[in-house]
């Protein structure tokens, strides 16, 4: 038998096994396949110079964008945008609150993309804005959806993101100055944590704190354990109690202490 003749036995040979094993083939071509969600949901709010922020006299300013090329006269369009770090949906790092810890660009991406569990305390707030997502409502949860999925993001559903039309309803700040609005209550966040490694939290409000919580507590129990926080997330009543995957498009700006976030969710 030839070299030729020896070649064109084995192709056939070959072929012939392939045929022959039908899940061979499906291997192959599922190589080539694209997996599409069923549903996907953007948790994002879009950004513009209405976005309601956390006013800081002195240091926190609206979202601010200005054209520096338009077709007509450059050919190309662009814009500068002014903007701080935890303006519109956005995340937090760890080192916001912890000097040397982890920045944006160094969070995990394994902990961006993560399976997401949604707590609905929307009718209690209605009536009372200053209440907290607490360990009993976690419980409460488990109870009736299964334990927290582990390295989940858990985020706070309270209905606030009705209100992101108006700056002057989302920041509800009294004739003091200090605002009303729900966030996580710091056992809750420590418990997320440490007994249910948590890899994210989020809130549809401002902040991880209760509004009325000028010590940001929540902030420092949750950051002090190195994973990231989400701010003003959006449509967490399109998305179901557990079984989407989020994920989190965090900007990536070299020790950035958060930016704005592109919240995903599928399932
Ligand atoms: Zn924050």
């Amino acid at each position: 038998m030839t070299a030729g003749k020896i070649v064109a036995v084995m192709l056939t040979a070959c072929v012939a096994l392939i045929l022959s094993h039908p899940a061979t083939l499906a291997q192959a071509t599922d190589r080539h396949a694209v997996h599409r969600f069923a549903n996907v949901v953007d948790l994002t709010h879009a950004l513009d110079e209405y976005t309601p922020y956390i006013p800081v006299p002195g240091l926190t300013f609206p979202f601010k964008k200005t054209p520096i090329a338009t077709v007509v006269k450059n050919g190309v369009a662009a814009n500068r945008w002014e903007i701080h770090e935890h303006l519109g949906t956005q995340i937090d790092a760890p080192i916001h609150f912890f000097e040397g810890a982890l920045s944006l660009d160094q969070l995990p991406v394994a902990s961006l993309v993560v399976p997401l569990a949604v707590i609905d305390i929307s009718a209690r707030v209605a009536s009372h804005p200053d209440t907290s997502v607490t360990v009993a409502d976690i419980e409460a949860w488990e109870r009736q959806h299964g334990r927290i999925p582990e390295r989940a993001a858990v985020m706070m559903r309270s209905g606030w993101d009705s209100r992101i039309d108006d700056a002057r309803a989302f920041v509800n700040a009294d004739a003091g100055g200090v605002m009303h609005f729900p966030g996580f209550s710091p056992e809750a966040a420590s418990f997320l944590a440490r007994s249910r490694q948590a890899a994210g939290i989020g809130v549809d409000t401002l902040s991880l704190d209760r509004g009325d919580d000028a010590t940001y507590a929540t902030h420092k129990a949750w950051l002090g354990t190195g994973n990231w926080g989400a701010e003003l997330v959006a449509n967490l009543q399109h998305v179901p109690p557990v079984g989407a995957t989020v994920f989190v498009g965090a900007t990536k700006v070299k020790g950035a202490t958060g930016g704005p976030v592109r919240l995903i969710a599928v399932w």
